[in-house]
């Protein structure tokens, strides 16, 4: 049996934070703000995660009010997503995404960041697809206000 789901997730850039995109430490001027480490890559695949198994969204499971996640590394999300994902009987089988951001440019980094996330989901580097795409100067992204992303996942029953 096979489920699949979508997850999307945007992020404001604002000085004074690290950029962390896909769990990798990026070099940049400016990073993502917001409660945890503001992981947009990490938050989309986790709302996939939960979207294909059922499972509700990344605010329901984390709650952002929750102290406990507060500066939190994106990877706890995932992590325990997986494990809820062990629990109800799914496996990934693959996914895919798309960065969006007019800043930094992510063409040298993407082959890195497959290879982590794929380890990360205990996947083949080919079940791992990363895609960059800027906003082509339109819009919040385009103007290098925010980064966002879309991840596709799809689950095996085990
Ligand atoms: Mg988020």
């Amino acid at each position: 049996m096979f489920r699949v789901g979508i997850g999307h997730d945007t992020h404001r850039l604002g000085e004074g934070r690290p950029l962390i995109l896909g769990g990798l430490r990026i070099e940049h001027p400016r990073g993502l703000i917001g409660h945890s480490d503001a992981d947009v890559v990490l938050h989309a695949l986790t709302d996939a995660l939960l979207g294909a198994a059922g499972l509700g969204d990344i605010g329901d499971a984390f709650p952002d009010t929750d102290q406990k996640y507060k500066d939190c590394d994106s990877r706890f999300f995932v992590d325990e997503t997986l494990k809820r994902l062990r629990e109800n009987g799914w496996r990934v089988g693959n996914i895919d995404l798309t960065i969006f951001a007019q800043e930094p440019k992510l063409g040298p980094i993407k082959a890195r960041m497959r290879e982590h996330l794929a380890a990360m989901l205990g996947l083949s580097v080919d079940a791992v697809n990363v895609k960059a795409k800027t906003g082509e100067k339109v819009g919040a992204i385009g103007r290098a206000e925010a980064i966002g992303c879309q991840v596709i996942a799809l689950l095996e029953s085990k």
